[in-house]
């Protein structure tokens, strides 16, 4: 693990704030891993704030749900933040945010069996919204019994703040979801991890957790911290091995974002339609910590946050570190965005690449004890099987063997390739 500049201060004292209702919004079917979700909904349709637009396709799926409410105008291939472009439900906003939300009582969500929590979290199309996107109902029900839940605080990517803004002015919130996670898992052992750069959460978190049982662990602040089976190292000192789960080893690990979007789906009966985003860089003049409903063009959370100080050479979306270039700001927040960030030619820092000078580097930093280099030079021969020997599929894709190599090798995207391919 390496310390990295953060750039965290461009938004780190920022409160959140609602981003203005969009004219219109692009719901992809697929924003998530798994299956696309089967449209239940026609051109044309009025729908209310929070309807299901799309349900679960296959085990592994979620459905989506509309983020205003307002008329159905289309259903086509739109640009995408992860697959380049997606089918998608495009809906003309009437700025009236019809809803048909009805909160429970406290006794109502006393009396809710883990059943019935998980159902609530499918029906919510509830995911993982650290950027992995895997459907949550799924996690609530591990195949192996579970002794320690791990709550994900440690946000370690640089310019990342959206998690930090939630546990500062949600702890309340959070601590009601963290609750209801644990009732579903039945574990023993609860633990919240914060990364040592975030001193309000902290504070927030060491004050909240009184009388809960729950632990406070805090890290010290390194790039991958954050990485599932890097927490259940750190924390708990067990080693999740190769091809396995963290529920091979007794574990599940949820982040901060997501424990808060269940206590929303619980208490208030509220699909994930909107969700925090980092709009953040040296581009920007105004950069901001937003609320931003599901389907939004990042358009216009860039104009939000503007004017432009200069001209962004690379928009990317998620972290600098594990995030994803994108070729328009047509694309839309999906549920795993976590970020937009705007970067000029000398941050973007893209070098040409160069033949690799065996200074193993990428071998010393990898947390996952693999050897990128040779990863990267089987796969260019396109020799997956051996890419897979090689371990391919345990590369938590973080990034960080290309950000220390010398040679500027883009050894983080060949091993995506190979596991793409070896898939
Ligand atoms: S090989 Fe994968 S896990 Fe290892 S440093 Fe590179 S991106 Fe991270
Ligand atoms: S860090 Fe780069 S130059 Fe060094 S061994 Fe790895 S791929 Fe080669």
């Amino acid at each position: 693990m390496v310390r990295l500049d953060k750039n965290k201060s461009f938004t780190e004292d920022k409160s959140i704030e609602s981003l203005p209702l969009p004219e219109k919004v692009f719901i992809p079917l697929i924003q998530h891993i798994g299956r696309p979700a089967t449209p239940q909904v026609r051109i044309g349709d009025l729908v209310y704030l929070g309807q299901k637009l799309a349900s679960s396709s296959s085990t592994i799926s979620t459905s989506v749900h509309t983020s205003v409410s307002g008329r159905i105008v289309s259903l086509q291939d739109w640009p995408h933040p992860v697959l380049g472009k997606a089918r998608t439900i495009v809906i003309e906003n009437d700025k009236k945010d019809t809803s048909l939300f009805t909160p429970r009582s406290h006794e109502q969500i006393d009396r809710l069996t883990p059943e019935e929590i998980r159902g609530i979290v499918f029906e919510a199309g509830i995911v993982g919204m650290g950027g992995a996107g895997f459907p949550t109902h799924i996690k609530l029900n591990p195949p192996k019994s579970i002794d320690t839940l791990i709550i994900n605080g440690a946000e370690c990517e640089p310019y990342l703040t959206g998690d930090y803004r939630l546990m500062v002015e949600k702890t309340k919130e959070i601590l009601k979801g963290i609750e209801l996670i644990s009732r579903c898992l039945r574990a023993k052992d609860v633990f919240i991890a914060i990364e040592d750069d975030k001193p309000e959460a902290i504070k927030a978190f060491n004050h909240g957790l009184c009388n809960t049982g729950y632990g406070l662990r805090i890290l010290r602040s390194y790039y991958p911290q954050g990485g599932e089976k890097q927490l259940i190292k750190n924390i708990l000192g067990k080693e999740v091995p190769t091809g396995k789960l963290p529920f091979d080893v007794g574990v599940v690990v949820h982040n901060v974002a997501t424990a808060f979007a269940i206590y929303e789906a619980v208490y208030f009966n509220k699909p994930l339609y909107e969700r925090v985003v980092t709009v953040t860089g040296n581009c920007l003049n105004n950069p901001k910590n937003l609320l931003v409903r599901i389907g939004t063009p990042i358009r216009e959370l860039i104009d939000f946050c503007g004017p432009l100080q200069k001209q962004p050479f690379k928009i990317i979306i998620g972290g600098p570190m594990m995030g994803i270039a994108q070729y328009t700001d047509d694309v839309p927040v999906i549920k795993t965005t976590t970020a937009v960030i705007l970067l000029d030619r000398e941050e973007a820092a893209l070098n040409e690449e160069k033949p690799c000078i065996r200074c193993g580097a990428c071998v010393k930093e990898c947390p996952m004890g693999l050897m990128p280099c040779l990863i990267n030079l089987v796969s260019q021969k396109g020799l997956w099987f051996k890419a897979e020997e090689l371990g391919a599929m345990d590369c938590i894709e973080c990034g960080l063997c290309s950000y220390v190599c010398p040679a500027k090798r883009r050894l983080v995207q060949s091993i995506k390739r190979a596991k793409l391919e070896i898939r």
